[in-house]
């Protein structure tokens, strides 16, 4: 039995942030396969964090829905007490949440910006620093941010999305340091181009663009992403930290 008393040898519970959909549902039924229990967190599409449920529960796991929205810490907050509730506290946090809105520098306004830094990074900060108290109790964690290769690499029309992608790898390095020694670790998947709904927003011209530049020449699935983080919320994975781990068919090569 294990200490969590699911009955699956080191099961954990884990928190998933933007579990609605895409690359969020992909690592949530990730983990779910790999034993743990999942909350499946999301902002607004409660429809689509049930059907996340429903693979996670396929998959072999348990999951629950919980809405919140990442940039408003009292939000998150509550969302952690009712999965607390549930379970107990997460040992596993995957700060996925994210949204673009794209558009080149000059013709940027301020709401834009502020919009992407809140939830993108504003809203891992939320989500992770809620989770490291009951971590360093427990002497063990796992945190994972979800990065951009473009946080390194620049992208025309996406400077508040660069830079808030840029801002967690930062924030995910001060984390690792500050908490290694309490056996937790913390790292970012930096994915490339990545076949989700975020993608399908993309023009067809850029998305060529993109393709293009991939040297697998091809894009990436949500599947491919979650089977590193899976790896990197696992024990395997004790001796990786303050990493930024990219997913992205070679694109990021060099950066
Ligand atoms: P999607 O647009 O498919 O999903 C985004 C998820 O984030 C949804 O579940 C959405 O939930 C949630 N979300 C958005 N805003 C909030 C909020 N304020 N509070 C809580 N949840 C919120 O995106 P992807 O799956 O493609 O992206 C997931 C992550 O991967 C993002 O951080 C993205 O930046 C990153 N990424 C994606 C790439 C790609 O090519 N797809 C490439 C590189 C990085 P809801 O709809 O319920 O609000």
């Amino acid at each position: 039995m294990a200490e969590d008393g699911s009955g699956v040898p080191g099961a954990r519970v884990a928190l998933v942030t933007g579990a609605s959909r895409g690359i969020g549902r992909a690592v949530a039924v990730e983990l779910g396969r790999r034993g743990h229990r999942v909350a499946c967190l999301y902002g607004s599409d409660a429809d689509g964090a049930g059907r996340t449920a429903s693979a996670v529960a396929e998959a072999g796991g348990q999951a629950v829905a919980v809405a919140a929205d990442v940039g408003d810490a009292e939000a998150v907050d509550a969302a952690y007490a009712e999965v607390e509730g549930h379970w107990g506290a997460p040992g596993i946090v995957v700060a996925n949440a994210g949204i673009t809105r794209d558009g080149l520098l000059l013709r940027m306004d301020a709401e834009a910006w502020e919009d992407v830094v809140r939830t993108n990074l504003t809203g891992a900060f939320n989500t992770v620093r809620r989770a490291v108290r009951a971590m360093v109790r427990a002497r063990w964690g796992r945190i994972v941010a979800m990065g951009s290769v473009v946080a390194l690499s620049g992208s025309p029309g996406q400077a508040n999305y660069g830079a808030a992608k840029a801002g967690l790898v930062g924030f995910v390095r001060a984390t690792a340091r500050e908490l290694a020694s309490r056996g937790i670790t913390a790292n970012v998947v930096a994915p490339g181009a990545i076949e989700t709904a975020m993608l399908d927003a993309v023009d067809e011209r850029r998305r060529a663009e993109m393709l293009g530049q991939v040297p697998l020449a091809r894009f990436g699935t949500p599947e491919e992403v979650a089977a590193v983080v899976g790896f990197l919320c696992s024990e395997a994975a004790g001796y990786v930290t303050g990493a930024v781990v990219p997913v992205d068919g070679g694109l990021g090569m060099g950066h």
